[in-house]
């Protein structure tokens, strides 16, 4: 059987003049194991030519492409590349993933509401998977957060949050608070309200024609672990007391500043930044989309300082990262205040919002979270990448490790250009994506240990390189 396959596949590669083993970059294989390709490979080679000419890719040229992968399939930890070869997803393909790809549980949700209901509109209409998704996300947050606003991605729902703040002020006669403070280092999406809300330093500059400008206080100091330092709270109280009055809400997201820092603060700055808040009459939104749904060691980043804030984002893990879903929590008092003002209506819709579709495979993936120790899982994950990527601080070009939850990060002195990482890539089958000077994983959280060791062997490699 072993031979005949191995007869065929040799035909195939005479037949048509190329390796099986190939990857799907046209990069030559390293290893020299044999690959069961599952794709006629000139099919593959004229779809990627195509995607090279017409494609283009997250944050990439379109005329030099970076490499990309030819991804087929996927189940658990790992992406199946239409050459056969299988990839450890060290990133949880953006941090979505948690409870691995295609799982499925969620996957059969999805398609037993495909054949009820695929879509309807929400203006006038409401379905069940909506509102049982609403009743599990409720039973997570604090109590008094419960009112619920789905949106289409993260983005959207900071650009809900944004205006729902807005809003809020203007029905509680304060017109005058219109815009928001943040702190630098913050991620809140690409949409132009969320980029103007995102690290002041980043983007932002290069589109200064069309994006609010707010207010941004430092990036907090003390870091989470470590002692507090009082004086860290001191320049966003200033701010605070300086523009309040112009100030509608703050946004930051908790305990972890994720794609424009990868860092871990100390909890107390949000327990100062919820009562700073509260004073003067200030929304606190938090942005849990990357924190949500168990990343850094709790169900929400909240649970570290303990409070509760105004109106909460939640995206990418809703859905177990299925399909694309967010949404915005907001307080009774916040939807109360809003429904009494003028118009009297929260000034949002979207097309697709609520898709039952994606809500019912949020309710599967909030259920999972019942179904098996997400926790304990999370903190062995944790446990692992202390020990195990703690000794790579040790190599010159790595500055600085910081782990937390199922997050670990080895900030790199110079990152390897995307050929060498493509590369490393394939060699060690573990799919990692360094982001500005950050080498980091994200997996998913039914990730074995055996995995995880092979996920910091390959940052090693990259570090190294
Ligand atoms: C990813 C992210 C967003 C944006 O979500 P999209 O679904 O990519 O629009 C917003 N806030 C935070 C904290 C994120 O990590």
């Amino acid at each position: 059987m072993e031979q005949k396959t191995g007869l065929i596949l040799l035909l195939l590669r005479v037949y048509y003049g190329n390796r099986p083993g190939g990857s799907a970059t046209g990069e030559k294989e390293e290893n020299g194991k044999e690959r069961r390709s599952t794709m006629d490979y000139t099919a593959m080679k004229n779809l990627m030519t195509f995607d090279r000419r017409h494609l283009w890719h997250p944050y990439a040229s379109m005329t030099q492409p970076p490499p990309v992968n030819f991804a087929e399939s996927a189940s658990g930890t790992h992406i199946r590349l239409a050459d056969g070869q299988e990839l450890i997803d060290g990133v949880s393909s953006w941090w979505c993933v948690c409870h691995g790809h295609n799982h499925p549980k969620i996957m059969e949700a999805i398609r037993r509401q495909s054949e009820k209901l695929a879509q309807v509109m929400f203006a006038g209409f409401t379905h069940e998977p909506a509102i049982r998704l609403a009743e599990l996300l409720t039973e997570r947050t604090p109590a008094g957060l419960n009112k619920v606003f789905y949106a289409d991605s993260g983005s959207v729902s900071v650009e809900c949050a944004a205006k729902m703040a807005i809003q809020y002020q203007m029905a509680s006669g304060f017109p005058g608070r219109c815009r928001l403070a943040s702190v630098k280092g913050g991620y809140h999406g690409d949409t132009a309200g969320a980029m103007a809300l995102s690290d002041p330093d980043g983007m932002h500059r290069m589109f200064s024609g069309i994006i609010s400008r707010h207010y941004f206080a430092p990036q907090p100091q003390s870091r989470f672990g470590e002692e507090w330092d009082p004086a860290d709270f001191v320049p966003m109280e200033g701010l605070l007391d300086r523009y309040g009055h112009e100030i509608a809400a703050v946004i930051i997201e908790p305990v972890f500043q994720g794609a424009n820092a990868m860092r871990f603060y100390h909890p107390e700055y949000l327990r100062c930044l919820r009562k700073a808040c509260s004073d003067r009459g200030i929304l606190l939104i938090l942005d849990e989309v990357a924190t949500g749904f168990g990343r850094i060691g709790k169900f929400f980043a909240l649970e570290y300082p303990g409070i509760v804030p105004d109106i909460m984002c939640v995206g990418k893990g809703l859905t177990g990262g299925a399909i694309t879903l967010a949404a915005v929590v907001a307080s009774e008092k916040v939807a109360e205040v809003i429904s009494a003002g003028t118009p009297g209506v929260f000034l949002h819709g979207p097309t697709f919002m609520a898709s039952p579709m994606a809500c019912a495979a949020g309710c599967a993936s909030l259920e999972l979270f019942r179904e098996y120790d997400w926790e304990g899982r999370v903190r062995c994950i944790e446990h692992q990448l202390k020990r195990e990527l703690q000794p790579l601080s040790e190599l010159p070009n790595v500055s600085e490790i910081r782990v937390l939850g199922a997050v670990g990060v080895a900030a790199l002195r110079k990152v390897p250009s995307p050929e060498t990482v493509q590369r490393i890539v394939h060699e060690t089958g573990v799919w990692l994506r360094p982001f500005g000077s950050w080498l980091y994983t994200m997996p998913p959280f039914i990730t074995p240990e055996h995995e995880i060791t092979r996920i910091v062997e390959a940052m090693r490699r990259i570090a190294e390189a």
